[in-house]
């Protein structure tokens, strides 16, 4: 007998003949004598739609209402999946978040988890039950209810594996696994049988939608067993682990975008000691994290700098130099949106000098200038204007010679907002 942590995303739970699904699917793991805690996300398109509901209302609606408005989604899962499974004669429980332990930090829409107390969810697998717990949420020790952030569901999935000692963590998705970049866009991606955490973290972090980074962190931390699958088939998932066997001469692993970008530039800023610091750290203390910084030249003992930050951090980001201003005087501020940042990420670049033009060569081929580049030890990112983004990933992926001649499996469509 083994203990499972089954996750499935929304894609997975997106109407009640998929939940059925779902339920079944359980269900035969319980038959086989395991037992099963399963998280579940908000049904399809739950969360966008109430966000979009939120902002007919306000255009910037307070943190913690959202919070009370995007736990519904997954209360709304737990429940009918639990309806779903005592229909096919099981006995099941769901729980929200907090019922189920999770306690966190007060921060509303990106709350770290603090602290798990699983007790209930350990009690009722003692009695024989399926547990069925809400993804993404939790609540402060004030009694705050509160989100993980976007892909959430994820690390509730792995923190609960941790703190229960699951034998397994299954990620069910909406593909077969994790892929060389993402199937939807690349439709000769390679499937991974197994990747690292180091490298899918980078990934994750780079945008690639299929795990949330904070899941990985989670995973790697705690030597969770880690595989993700499809809910839409049995074929072998992709293992995330802590060491794989490296294919010989390959350089780069995988490619990631991330269109949640946004680019802004203060212009004519004094050109003395302490301007980084007062920017950054004033942003930081707003928790807004800034990605790629360049500082493009000084004149007149004036200087000019860019930085990215999330799109879904801009206004934030702008009401921060706003404040600053008085002590802080600049010309002005100027902001782009329209952008994307492609990464290539491999374990095997350290020792390959070039892997960094090699990829210049190749967006430069495709007519598209780089505005700004970051680069590590294991992988080199680009940010380039979006309108091309699908030329670019599929060229860079062919120029590292990840093409497959299998189609990857793509679980139906999905028009990511
Ligand atoms: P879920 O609703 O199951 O959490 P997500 O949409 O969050 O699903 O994640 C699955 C999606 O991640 C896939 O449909 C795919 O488009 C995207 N994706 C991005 N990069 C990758 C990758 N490298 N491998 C697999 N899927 C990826
Ligand atoms: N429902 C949440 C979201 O759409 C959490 C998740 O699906 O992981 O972001
Ligand atoms: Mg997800």
């Amino acid at each position: 007998m083994a203990l499972y942590v089954m996750k499935f995303g929304g894609s997975s739970v997106g109407d009640t003949e998929r939940m059925k699904r779902v339920a079944q699917r359980v269900v035969d793991k319980q038959k086989e004598g395991h037992q099963c805690v399963v998280v579940v996300s908000a049904m399809g398109d739950t969360t966008d739609d109430l966000i979009d509901q939120a902002k007919l209302l306000s255009e910037a609606p307070p943190a913690r209402e959202m919070d009370m408005l995007m736990t519904t989604g997954e209360q709304i899962s737990i429940a009918l999946l639990s309806i779903a499974l005592h229909e096919l004669g099981s006995k099941a429980v769901s729980f929200t978040g907090w019922q189920a332990g999770f306690r966190t930090e007060a921060e509303f829409g990106r709350a770290r988890i603090t602290d798990i107390d699983p007790v209930r969810v350990q009690q009722a697998l003692e009695d024989g039950q399926i547990v069925v717990v809400a993804g993404f949420q939790g609540m402060t020790v004030e009694g705050e209810i509160t989100t993980f952030g976007r892909g959430g569901s994820d690390t509730t999935a792995v923190a609960m594996a941790a703190a229960i000692k699951a034998d397994v963590c299954e990620i069910y998705t909406d593909v077969d696994g994790v892929y060389s970049t993402d199937p939807r866009i690349v439709k000769c991606a390679r499937k991974l049988n197994e990747i690292s955490y180091d490298e899918m973290l980078e990934l994750a972090n780079l945008g690639a939608a299929v795990l949330h980074p904070r899941a990985v962190e989670y995973a790697k931390h705690h030597q969770v067993k880690l595989v993700v699958r499809s809910s839409f088939n049995h074929n072998e998932g992709t293992v995330v682990k802590e060491e794989v066997t490296m294919e010989q001469g390959v350089v780069v692993s995988g490619i990631a975008y991330d269109k949640n970008v946004a680019r802004i530039s203060i212009i004519g800023v004094s050109h003395v000691p302490g301007v980084l610091a007062k920017v950054f750290g004033s942003l930081a203390a707003a928790k807004i994290d800034v990605d790629i910084i360049v500082q493009s030249g000084v004149t007149d003992g004036e200087a000019d700098f860019s930085f990215t930050v999330a799109l879904t951090d801009r206004d934030q980001a702008l009401e921060v130099l706003r404040e600053i201003r008085e002590e802080l005087p600049y010309k002005e501020v100027t902001t782009e949106d329209n952008l994307v940042k492609v990464s290539i990420v491999g374990a095997g670049m350290v020792s390959h000098p070039g892997v960094a033009a090699q990829m210049f060569d190749v967006i430069s081929k495709q007519g598209v200038n780089i505005s700004m580049v970051s680069t590590s030890e294991i992988k080199v990112s680009c940010v380039i204007e979006a309108g091309k983004l699908t030329e670019v990933v599929q060229a860079l992926h062919t120029a590292y010679g990840l093409d497959t001649s299998e189609q990857a499996f793509v679980g139906g469509p999905k028009e990511r907002r």
